[in-house]
């Protein structure tokens, strides 16, 4: 979805810009959010994967002053991924906001501000609205997940987990047994 520069209201850094609501391509999220588990090398662990379903809403209001455009975005997604400790499918929710101040590309741009995710720069006078939401997503999406207490297979409980916890204490007492036997020097 891109907004040229053209369409957007010159009204300066106001909420009377405009308004315009569409929707992420699920296919291209899902291929690249997944991306970085194929691309893990043995030594490390991979991120476990991630299905976004369908439809990822999106809101955006943009005004501008000259070249210069604020961008406030919304964005509201579904995915699932397994549990990382019982690897049940989760389904959860992922919402953000975000605010970025764009100015155009050229030559004279400097981009030491680069890294800082409230700056921006666009091309070729358009606003490339879907990509700085997606981009934005990839940063969204959490590590690791695990069931939560409010789950209906709540981890705890299961079995998988009850019996790994139950070696993990059996396995420190082994190790620390031998503390039994010591008396402290007096
Ligand atoms: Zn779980």
């Amino acid at each position: 979805m891109k907004v040229r520069l053209m369409d957007i209201p010159n009204t300066g850094e106001s909420f009377e810009g405009r308004d315009f609501n569409f929707e992420l391509d699920v296919e291209s999220i899902n291929t690249r959010v997944n991306l970085t588990r194929e691309n893990v090398d043995s030594q490390s662990v991979p991120p476990p994967p991630y299905v976004f379903a369908s439809p990822i809403d999106c809101a955006v209001n943009l005004s501008r002053e000259g070249s210069t455009v604020f961008f406030k975005g919304e964005c509201k997604a579904k995915y699932s991924t397994p549990c990382s400790r019982c690897s049940e499918d989760l389904e959860r929710p992922l919402l953000f906001s975000m605010e970025q101040v764009l100015k155009p590309e050229g030559r004279d741009s400097r981009r030491e501000k680069v890294d800082d995710v409230s700056f921006g720069y666009y091309e070729d006078k358009e606003i490339d609205c879907a990509s700085i939401l997606e981009e934005r997503l990839m940063l969204e999406v959490p590590y690791v997940v695990h069931c939560e207490p409010e789950d209906p297979g709540d981890c705890l409980n299961s079995d998988v987990v009850k019996k790994y916890m139950d070696k993990g204490e059996k396995e420190v007492d082994e190790r620390f047994a031998v503390l039994k036997n010591l008396k402290l020097l007096q």
